[in-house]
């Protein structure tokens, strides 16, 4: 294992836990080198820097910004940046408002398939009002006794084509990466196992994302199996993409793996993290 964890989440996003238990847990399973990347916000940062500081984990500021491309969601993690930049802070407060409004419209198609004042109950489960993502559905429709877990009610009930999906436009890939780089970081292309993108297509996206200053690739990440691991692998090193590695860590049980650690990258990936490892 690789005591690396470039992709994680808290309550300032869709985690259960708040930025300081999350830095906390990894530091406990051995980390040294952290980024807490929540989705499009970057409140949990000060605090996730300064808890690490306090364990001796070396803290790198992310963040995961949710992505258009054509007719499919990316996820895009940001490391390394200035979080005081403003075109990057404007960016993401621009995405977040766009998540009421889909989340209004989710939780009134959902009430006409039947299962009505969804929405009071999500916004429940979600701390940051600002941030009301699908997890927070999906806490709320398992309460509710409508699916075993977060797993089975996202197949039932909020993927497209499923009465909680609604079509949304995030921020435009050219942007997202412009935002992160022009803010010192560099960008990631998130879990690409979980996107239902053709071979072909895959070229083609990495290919563009690797155009429009894309550096980065997770190869290792918590939702991806071996198989994953060793396509998207030789994937970086075709497209000299650096490597990333990140748990996606929600919540204990939710996800496979507690944050802190990861399986090691394959032979011949070249690590994103070796500036900062280097430097500390
Ligand atoms: P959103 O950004 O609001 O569309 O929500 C996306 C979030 O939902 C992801 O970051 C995950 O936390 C969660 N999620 C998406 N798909 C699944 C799935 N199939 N199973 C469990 N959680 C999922
Ligand atoms: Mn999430
Ligand atoms: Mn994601
Ligand atoms: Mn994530």
């Amino acid at each position: 294992m690789t005591p690396v964890d470039l992709h994680c989440h808290s309550t300032v996003s869709d985690g259960l836990l708040p930025p300081r238990e999350v830095v906390r847990l990894a530091a406990g399973r051995g980390c040294r080198l952290l980024a807490l990347t929540d989705h499009d916000e970057l409140g949990g940062l000060a605090d996730a820097a300064d808890e690490a500081a306090q364990h001796g984990v070396r803290f790198v500021n992310g963040v995961e910004v949710s992505v258009s491309w054509g007719k499919h969601t990316l996820h895009i993690v940001g490391l390394g940046f200035d979080a005081a930049n403003e075109t990057l802070r404007e960016g993401l407060a621009g995405v977040r408002a766009g998540r009421d409004a889909r989340a209004v419209a989710m939780s009134d198609s959902l009430a006409r398939a039947g299962i009505p004042d969804v929405l009071e109950g999500a916004r429940r489960h979600a701390d940051n009002p600002e941030i009301i993502s699908r997890a927070h559905f999906a806490r709320h429709l398992v309460e509710r006794g409508l699916a075993k877990d977060v797993k089975s009610v996202f197949k039932k009930y909020l993927v497209r084509g499923k009465p909680g999906f609604v079509e949304h436009e995030w921020a435009r890939l050219h942007d997202a990466i412009a935002w992160i780089r022009g803010a010192g970081g560099v960008a990631v292309l998130a879990h690409p196992a979980r996107y239902e993108i053709g071979n072909e297509t895959m070229r083609v996206l990495l290919t563009e994302f690797r155009r429009l200053g894309g550096e980065g690739i997770e190869v290792v990440s918590g939702v991806h199996g071996v198989h994953e691991v060793a396509r998207f692998g030789r994937l970086a090193q075709e497209f000299g993409l650096l490597a990333s590695s990140g748990t996606d860590y929600h919540a204990t049980g939710e996800g496979a793996r507690d944050p802190g650690l990861n399986p090691d990258l394959p032979l011949g990936c070249e690590p994103v993290w070796s500036r900062w490892l280097e430097a500390a």
